[in-house]
């Protein structure tokens, strides 16, 4: 097989071996031009003896003349080029690519090429985009060799320019997150703490100035994240940066384990980032923390006391109680973390948050990861650059360098960078830009729209090739009833090698915390007789997260099945095309009861099936019956429009009141 490269020459030599004569220089750097794109077209046959013979270049036969020649020479040549001899090709690939190009880059026919991207169950036209990922699949499928080079490229890009000579190891403070069920006392806590050290230094208590915070305790920096949330958390984790080493799970003894409490032990199990229980409240009369613990249990979390790994301390975060404990077995159980990093090389941070400020311009909390940050510093950070024009401290005083470890705030961007985004200190102002606009490049060809499989179907191959052995999925349902039967039954599912992970599972709608966590655990949301709310709808569609409904068990685990062997392929399935709120309600003796609704995204259509959700759950599925604007019958009714809708044999709806409509789509599998 003849191995050759892109838009190359092939590879056995066919360089005229000798230099050309003194004084025909000029007019052959033109010619030899010409050559390689003639070699280029005729990079399908074998033309090595056609070029073994130094051309006499004085005396070139005119470019048609030659044109001719080579068609000559082409279909002269073509009865030897059997399948058996195909080209081998190295194929640049890069983050997103068009069916015709890739084609092109193969020189395979864009059919063949459609034909197997269908095979992987995608289904695209030649002028369509389809991914990185899947562009190699289709490359390594038709024999060919790919080449990732561009992504790589720019990290490697980046972590070259930062790289520092003989720059010291040393450790870094950890990263604490304190999470836990609202009104546990996780801001307290984080007041108790910071206070208790303000104090125990300055005279007077000194207000936070951002989201973060450092302490010492016995000697030891240790920093704390004030996480606005949950779902903030999995969310800078699913931006690919894992900020916190640490959570500190607050949970009051008074009330015990509640749904934020199961999401934040999720969360931090997703994230593998071990937990150190806070049982908070302690000071209340006849409270007993025994239940906390018990209660833990169910959710595999199991304290030292009981024979676990989980370092628990009794507090009370209003009477400061036992608060000297709790920090001293955060660092027992941050020892065996490895924190060590570079300290001397051009700083990595982390954004925490940002945000635009009158008179300050865009401004971020971070966190820096390694290295040291300085006034002065150029940088890149996601699409936004910039040079450090001030460094605050938590306390919001002028700071001239920032170790690893240390929560600041920047000003200096040119515009307001995204939460979980890094920002990399460059060697200069140029390189600092040149890199901006290589990912802003990188960006923009990432946002253009690709056909790509479902994520879900994407986690099947993964599952296929061995890569994942357990499938994440994150279950909501209406009823605890329903929740643990389909909790039990999914754990059953699978075999040795695969198997089906229930990384949460709660009671009621589907939020964003739970699709973040999908995102971050590259898993599905499974929600039954529930429905997901808008903005969780949101995140899922950018995100990608594929979310299912169902309201039959047993469908929903033979899907699940058919799933984990690879058989899951539906020939319906179902598409969401909108949403409707219903403002008010009529009675009308024709149509029973008539509700007036807006429709608030995609479209509405008479021919379309219904679910009607009430506070997140299913209450009923069926048809429409009329769907009108004004007085008059319509079809359809557009997203920001308002519209009369009665159901067919169903009465019962009420205000607020949300109406899905679907339609049931055939899927293609043949061309
Ligand atoms: P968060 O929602 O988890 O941030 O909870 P907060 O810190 O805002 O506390 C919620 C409520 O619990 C507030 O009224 C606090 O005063 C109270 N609280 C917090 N810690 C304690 C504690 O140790 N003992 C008692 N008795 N109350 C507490
Ligand atoms: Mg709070």
């Amino acid at each position: 097989m003849t191995k050759e490269t892109k838009n190359t020459k092939p590879t056995t030599t066919s360089k005229p071996a000798t230099p050309a004569p003194a004084g025909s220089a000029a007019p052959r750097k033109k010619l030899t031009l010409n050559t390689t794109a003639f070699q280029k077209k005729l990079s399908s046959i074998s033309v090595n003896n056609l070029l073994d013979e130094e051309p006499d270049y004085e005396k070139m036969p005119s470019l048609a003349k030659t044109k001719r020649n080579r068609e000559k020479q082409k279909t002269k040549y073509k009865p030897n080029l059997t399948s058996s001899q195909k080209i081998v090709r190295e194929v640049d690939i890069p983050v997103k690519i068009s069916v015709q190009e890739l084609a092109s880059r193969m020189s395979e026919k864009t059919g063949d090429v459609v034909k197997a991207l269908m095979k992987s169950g995608i289904m695209a036209t030649a002028n369509q985009y389809i991914d990185g990922d899947t562009a190699e699949l289709i490359v390594t499928e038709l024999g060919h060799t790919p080449k990732r080079a561009e992504a790589i490229s720019l990290k490697d890009e980046i972590a070259n320019h930062q790289k520092t000579k003989n720059s010291k190891i040393l450790p870094r403070p950890p990263i604490v997150t304190v999470m836990g069920h609202v009104d546990h006392g996780k801001t307290s806590l984080l007041d108790a703490l910071r206070n208790t050290n303000v104090t125990s230094k300055e005279s007077g208590g000194i207000t936070q100035h951002i989201g973060a915070y450092q302490i010492q305790h016995k000697n030891n920096p240790i920093t704390f994240l004030d996480t606005p949330g949950h779902a903030a958390f999995s969310n800078i984790r699913s931006r690919g940066a894992n900020l916190t080493d640490l959570v500190v799970l607050v949970v009051a003894a008074n009330d015990s384990v509640k749904p934020q409490t199961i999401e934040a032990i999720s969360h931090a199990k997703a994230a593998k980032v071990p937990i150190v229980l806070a049982i908070n409240k302690m000071d209340l009369p006849d409270v007993d923390p025994s239940i906390v613990r018990n209660d833990l249990l169910t959710h595999e979390v199991v304290v030292e006391s009981y024979s676990g790994d989980v370092l628990e301390t009794e507090i009370s975060a209003i009477k400061k109680t036992n608060l000297e404990k709790l920090l001293d077995n955060i660092l027992l159980q941050v020892e065996i973390l490895d924190l060590n990093v570079e300290h001397d090389k051009l700083a990595e941070a982390i954004v925490v948050e940002s945000k635009i400020e009158t008179g300050k311009g865009p401004v971020a909390t971070v966190i820096v990861k390694n290295g040291t940050f300085k006034e002065g510093d150029h940088f890149t950070c996601g699409s936004a650059f910039g040079r450090v024009r001030a460094l605050l401290d938590e306390n919001g005083s002028r700071i001239k360098s920032a170790n690893p470890g240390m929560p600041i705030e920047v000003l200096g961007f040119d515009s307001v960078p995204q939460a979980g985004d890094t920002v990399y200190v460059m060697p200069n102002e140029d390189i600092a830009k040149d890199i901006t606009e290589k990912v802003k490049e990188q960006k923009k060809l990432e946002n253009t729209e690709s056909v790509k499989k479902s994520s879900l179907e994407e986690m099947m191959a993964n599952v296929s090739k061995g890569d994942m052995k357990k499938l994440p999925i994150i279950v909501k349902a209406d009823v605890q009833g329903s929740l643990e039967a389909i909790v039990s039954s999914l754990e059953k599912v699978g075999n040795e090698e695969v198997k089906i992970n229930v990384v949460h599972n709660s009671i009621g709608a589907i939020n964003e915390s739970d699709v973040s966590l999908a995102s971050s655990a590259q898993g599905l949301v499974i929600g039954f007789n529930i429905r997901a709310i808008p903005q969780a709808r949101t995140i899922a569609k950018r995100d990608k997260v594929d979310i299912r409904y169902y309201s039959i068990i047993y469908e929903l685990i033979d899907d699940m099945k058919k799933m984990l062997s690879g058989l899951l392929t539906p020939d319906t399935k179902e598409e969401i095309i909108g949403h409707a709120e219903v403002r008010d309600t009529f009675k009308s003796s024709k149509f029973g009861t008539i509700a007036g609704c807006f429709v608030i995204d995609g479209i509405v259509q008479n021919s379309a099936k219904i679910r009607l959700v009430r506070e997140g759950k299913i209450i009923h599925e069926g048809e429409v019956g009329t769907l009108k604007r004004f007085k008059d019958d319509v079809k359809e009714v557009r997203e920001n429009y308002e519209c009369g809708i009665s159901f067919k044999d169903y009465s019962d709806i009420l205000e607020k009141d949300e109406i899905e409509f679907y339609i049931t789509k055939e899927v293609q599998k043949e061309l």
